[in-house]
């Protein structure tokens, strides 16, 4: 089964696949507040505003990283 796990900020949710990502580091260089691979919980949504996360999110190569907003 596809494993997906989200990160809620208020009505934006951050949604990532991991299977899909290729590590790439893009997210982490450029939103260094919200990406950390060292902590279990690795996004913090909550540290960008939701413009912010648009734009790096829609700059992940391999589509791992992708929202929806309710
Ligand atoms: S930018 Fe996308 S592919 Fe690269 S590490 Fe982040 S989630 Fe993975």
């Amino acid at each position: 089964m596809e494993i997906i796990k989200e990160y809620p900020k208020d009505n934006f949710t951050i949604v990532w696949q991991p299977k899909k990502c290729i590590h790439a580091g893009v997210c982490v260089r450029t939103l260094p507040k919200v990406y950390n691979p060292k902590e279990k919980r690795w996004i913090t949504a909550e540290n960008a505003s939701v413009e912010e996360l648009k734009k790096q999110i829609d700059a992940c190569p391999s589509g791992a990283l992708s929202y929806r907003e309710s």
